[in-house]
């Protein structure tokens, strides 16, 4: 079974000139061990279906149709207290800036211990054995002595490894990771990336990973899913989506990719800009900036459908098997 399913998730931003739907019609699900990409330009709607999942979506931003369930139970209806619990113990969160996660009055172990002790059964001394144990794996060196220490006197790559052992601690089943090493040096991303890696492997969580770096999805993901303007406009297996994309605009942000293998940086850029929320084109939403679009792109909105390993929402592959508008 599914570990986690977002079935047909909509969210919108009721406003005076009226509703903006920020998220459409999103569905997918992650396995259980698995590491599932999400991907996109500022604006996708990646961080939102995050925000959705982890129960933070920032007011007025409501679900307005939709399921998310984990381990089968729905959790996008439940009472503020109800789901805070849940966000503690089966789903850790890690955001971009570490300092959104700590305390600063607080040592990092102080933290640790309150919330391995506010969601497992243990004392306070097995709590503090196992913080130590956390911050040994997650890289931090000496942990049996930086436990007492305050996140400030952490640097920015060694914070987010403390904010990773928190998003641990209660041994969650889902990790949501939002931009994790977007604000940390290029060395420190990597060994950042192999961490989250390493730590689903070794303890089975999955992994929601939110980036707009589609070189991280390549390093670290299992799955991945392309959003555009508040859909997917694409998902499948990484090796797939990265070497056969079936959707133009998974092709351009694969252009996006700094070509290693050239020693240069190859930085295309799609043309133009994601569609503002109120501008939203009709049809496919993508087909002012795409190369490939045809009559009926400008018309009749393509739905995700096979494509090939993946699934991906274009009348290019859907003309090709017969499913045109
Ligand atoms: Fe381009 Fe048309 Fe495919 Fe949209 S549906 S990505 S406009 S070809």
């Amino acid at each position: 079974m599914s570990l986690l399913q977002v079935r047909n998730l909509v969210v919108e931003f009721p406003g005076r000139r009226g509703t903006l739907r920020a998220l459409d019609d999103v569905s997918f699900e992650i396995a259980p061990g698995e590491i599932l990409g999400v991907v996109g330009e500022s604006g996708a709607g990646k961080s939102l279906t995050g925000a959705s999942i982890i129960g933070l979506l920032e007011p007025p931003g409501r679900i307005a149709g939709g399921q998310i369930l984990l381990e089968g139970r729905r959790i996008d209806n439940l009472a503020p207290v109800e789901m805070r619990k849940v966000r503690g113990r089966q789903i850790g969160a890690i955001f971009q800036d570490p300092l959104t996660s700590l305390n600063p009055l607080y040592t990092v172990g102080r933290q640790l211990i309150e919330t391995i002790m506010t969601h497992l059964p243990v004392n306070p001394a097995e709590a503090r054995r196992r913080a130590i144990q956390l911050l040994g794996d997650t890289g931090i060196p000496a942990a049996a002595q930086r436990i007492d220490h305050y996140p400030h006197q952490f640097s920015g790559g060694m914070r987010q490894r403390v904010v990773i052992a928190l998003a641990l601690a209660a041994e969650p089943r889902l990790i949501v990771a939002d931009e994790p090493t977007t604000a940390l040096d290029v060395s420190i991303q990597a060994q950042i990336i192999a961490l989250l890696k390493a730590i689903c492997k070794d303890r089975g969580a999955a992994v929601m990973l939110i980036t707009h770096d589609m070189g991280v999805i390549a390093e670290t993901c299992d799955r991945v899913a392309v959003m555009y303007a508040g859909r997917i406009a694409e998902i499948g297996p990484v090796h797939d989506v990265i070497h056969r994309p079936a959707h133009p605009y998974t092709a351009g942000l694969m252009d996006c990719i700094p070509d290693m293998a050239q020693d240069r940086e190859r930085l295309n850029q799609i043309d133009g800009a994601m569609p503002r929320l109120d501008a939203i084109p009709a049809g496919c939403a993508f087909h002012p900036r795409c190369e490939r679009a045809f009559e009926p792109c400008l018309r009749q909105r393509p739905e995700l459908s096979g494509a090939g390993a993946t699934r991906s929402a274009c009348w290019l592959h859907m003309a090709q098997t017969g499913g045109g508008a």
